[in-house]
């Protein structure tokens, strides 16, 4: 049996929920979207994710044609409705449907999707052994381009950086600003430690504001660590004690590996392990 998914203003099978050829969330990428964990049958973060939904929203004049509330128990619902206790939630806003020019003010029915299913992480040996990462040559969007704060339909920049990973045999990328300094990966936000001083990009270098990089923040604090937000240069990289990446689906996962040099022993460090496992214990907190 097929997914339910929220389509609007109710629940479909999952070969009925369709989209038209001229939304624009197709056509141009014009939307925005979250992405959001289910642990214990529990929404996390749901209300960081929905501000952020909203925030993204204004910056590209879209019209949310729900409030906060509504679109809270529209995401219940179809967790509920899927049966969903360990997941993932995909919360889509398209445009809607436009002509096939550009202009998005001829599109007055911006479409919400909701899907709520189970995720497949990185395999459990992965986080164990850790990742290997490159410096992309792609770089981050400029900042008076598209703002990287936006988390729109349009990831090809990303995709770009991470087909170089893939292709030169590694798993993720780290992407750089337009001056050079560090920005984060291709889905998930970077932090390093050196000399047990945590560090990791301000949002100013074309960081995600990720919640989940919000969450290991607090938690390094509370952990007694010097919890930093530095610009920081591919030299930072190469000579940092440990990497880990942060992100909702990737949660907290050590990297080992950058440009073909081995950071620290080559394993995940303590303290990419220690905040880990404490992010691990809040999703299981249900908070
Ligand atoms: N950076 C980018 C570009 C992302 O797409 C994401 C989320 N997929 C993140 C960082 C991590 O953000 P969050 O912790 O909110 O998932």
């Amino acid at each position: 049996m097929g997914l339910k998914i929220w389509m609007n203003n109710g629940l479909v099978e999952e070969a009925e929920a369709k989209i038209s050829l001229f939304d624009h969330g197709l056509l141009y990428g014009d939307g925005i979207f979250e992405g959001i964990r289910v642990y214990g049958g529990k929404v996390f973060q749901l209300e960081a994710h929905l501000e952020r939904l909203y925030t993204s929203a204004q910056a590209i004049c879209l019209q949310v044609k729900q409030d906060p509330q509504t679109l809270t128990g529209n995401i219940l619902k179809t967790v509920e409705a899927n049966r969903i206790v360990e997941g993932y939630i995909r919360l889509i806003v398209t445009r809607g449907v436009g002509t096939l020019g550009h202009n998005p003010l001829v599109c007055k029915d911006s479409q919400i999707i909701i899907v709520a299913t189970t995720i497949q992480l990185y395999p459990p040996e992965t986080y164990e052994k850790g990742l290997k990462v490159i410096s992309a040559n792609t770089i981050r969007m400029h900042p008076q381009s598209l703002s990287p704060q936006i988390k729109s339909l349009n990831y090809l920049n990303n995709i770009l950086a991470k087909l170089e990973a893939l292709k030169g045999g590694a798993d993720e990328a780290v992407m750089y600003n337009h001056l050079g300094c560090v920005a984060e990966g291709t889905a998930d936000n970077l932090f390093i430690v050196k000399k047990k001083i945590v560090l990791t990009p301000p949002h100013a270098a074309g960081a995600l504001i990720g919640i989940t990089r919000q969450v290991v923040m607090k938690l390094a604090v509370e952990s007694s660590y010097e919890m930093r937000e530095k610009d920081l240069t591919r030299f930072d990289l190469h000579t940092a004690d440990e990497m880990f990446l942060t992100g909702t689906a990737a949660e907290v996962i050590g990297v080992v590996q950058i440009d073909g040099r081995q950071i620290g022993n080559g394993k995940p460090g303590p303290v990419t392990k220690e905040l880990r496992e404490k992010y691990l214990a809040l999703t299981k907190s249900g908070q």
